[in-house]
């Protein structure tokens, strides 16, 4: 494959931005076009949800300094909207209809939060949602001592802004209709570790009952005013924020008819390689023909997207070499902190527990077939290379040995 002239990335994220980066490290001397809708340069979201919110910074980690762009020749273009891709001429139309072409494309376009928008109040004003940094500069601002907050979402990004809230002195009632928070990815046992670490700063649940409308003065105008659930509670609420996922933004890739994957995201090999010739995803979008898992995974966090967006840099160049990593994401809470290792099913797999959940310092492990699919290790630091190896070994263990053996014998 000849090395192309003009690569264009949709999508100024992390992964658009980290694989133009990793385009200039690689040596490519052709033109690179780096095109997104946000105002800001390319940023990291972590922080929008941790120091953001707790206002401990105003500033996200941005992914390369201010002058890294020119320094670069990196052609960033700000508050700009692609609105077409025609993989026939090989050319991305942007909004204001200026035309570029390219002879390989990255698209990086990433999630967008779900708004429960057929919820009767959806179009309520003052109803928030967290992705970009003024999203976060603006709810930080409404956090504040005795303020009703309710979060509609008990996943990682609402007990994050409920941690904030609590720390500010906000009045924070979480609802959810599972039984536990983060209860998909951790289940019943370690959700239950978040559910009373929250209790213990002062969060109210609303647990197992959905949000049947957002009330306000009015239905469909004016500002929300609070929250009716399905149980006919009715929470007035100062600040409602809508944390209930989000959705790969695949828009642009559906109208150009490139090959989408079931439940959500761009199909890719694993190369990150979509349906149509030379163009690539990678991030938030990609649902990747995974190695390690055989079937398709497609992971919303922060390593996937910094990593993919490094790997897809020499395959754009020519290479095809799969991506092979694990998931892997971190969450900080009050003082609680962790991270997670692997893709696990918390209701059919085995979770072996090390440590004292009770005191927030632990391992959790999700073991499937004898081998470890998955670990979080809450609150403990020294293990992280050892769970690594465990989760990418796919060896059988001695489930004995992970709940108080030495981590680095436990295979065999
Ligand atoms: C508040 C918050 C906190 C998080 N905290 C953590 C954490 O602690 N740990 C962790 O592991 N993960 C965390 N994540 C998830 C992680 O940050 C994301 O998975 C990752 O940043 C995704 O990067 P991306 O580049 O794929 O997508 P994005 O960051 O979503 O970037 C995509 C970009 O594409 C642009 N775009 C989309 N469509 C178009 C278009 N048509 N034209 C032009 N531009 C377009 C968007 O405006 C956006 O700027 C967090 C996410 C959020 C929202």
């Amino acid at each position: 494959m000849a090395e192309p002239h003009r690569i264009v990335i949709v999508g100024t994220g992390l992964a658009g931005a980290t694989a133009a980066g990793t385009l200039r490290q690689q040596g490519f001397t052709g033109q690179v076009l780096l095109l997104g809708q946000d105002t800001h340069r390319p940023y990291e979201l972590p922080a929008l949800s941790k120091g953001i919110l707790l206002g401990d910074t105003t500033d996200p980690d941005w992914v390369h300094d201010e002058s890294f762009y020119a320094d670069h020749d990196v052609d960033l273009r700000l508050s700009t909207t692609v609105a077409e891709i025609r993989p026939g001429d090989r050319e991305v139309v942007e909004a204001g209809g200026a035309v570029h072409p390219y002879d390989r494309l990255l698209l990086a376009t990433g999630s967008a939060p779900r708004r429960l928008d057929l919820l009767p109040g959806a179009g309520l004003a003052g109803l928030r949602t967290l992705r970009t940094l003024d999203d976060a500069r603006a709810l930080r601002a409404e956090l504040t001592e005795g303020r009703r907050v309710v979060i509609v979402g008990a996943g990682w990004i609402g007990c994050e802004v409920a941690s904030a809230a609590r720390t500010h002195g906000a009045e924070v009632t979480v609802v959810d209709p599972l039984p536990l928070p983060l209860h998909r990815v951790l289940g019943d046992r370690i959700g239950g570790v978040f559910r009373d670490l929250h209790a213990e700063h002062g969060v109210a649940w609303r647990l197992g009952v959905g949000v049947n409308a957002f009330l306000g003065e009015g239905t469909g105008e004016g500002t929300v005013t609070g929250v009716a659930l399905a149980d006919g509670t009715e929470l007035p609420a100062d600040v409602v924020v809508v944390a209930v996922g989000a959705a790969p933004r695949v828009e642009l890739a559906h109208a150009m008819g490139l090959e989408l994957a079931y439940p959500g995201g761009v199909a890719v090999d694993e190369g990150l390689r979509t349906s149509a010739p030379d163009v690539y995803a990678a991030g938030d979008i990609a649902a990747q023909t995974h190695p390690r898992y055989g079937g398709r995974v497609r992971v919303e966090h922060w390593a996937n997207a910094k990593d993919q967006g490094a790997h897809v840099a020499a395959n754009l160049l020519g290479a095809h070499e799969p991506y092979t990593a694990s998931p892997y994401f971190f969450s900080d809470q009050y003082d609680l902190g962790m991270e997670f290792r692997g893709l696990a099913d918390p209701t059919t797999d085995e979770l072996v527990v090390r440590g004292d959940p009770a005191a927030r310092e632990f391992t959790a492990f999700w073991l499937r077939d004898g081998a470890v699919r998955a670990a979080m290790n809450v609150n403990m630091w020294d293990d992280g290379d050892a769970l690594a190896a465990l989760v990418d070994s796919g060896a059988r263990v001695d489930p004995a040995k992970l709940v108080a053996g030495d981590l680095a014998d436990v295979m065999g």
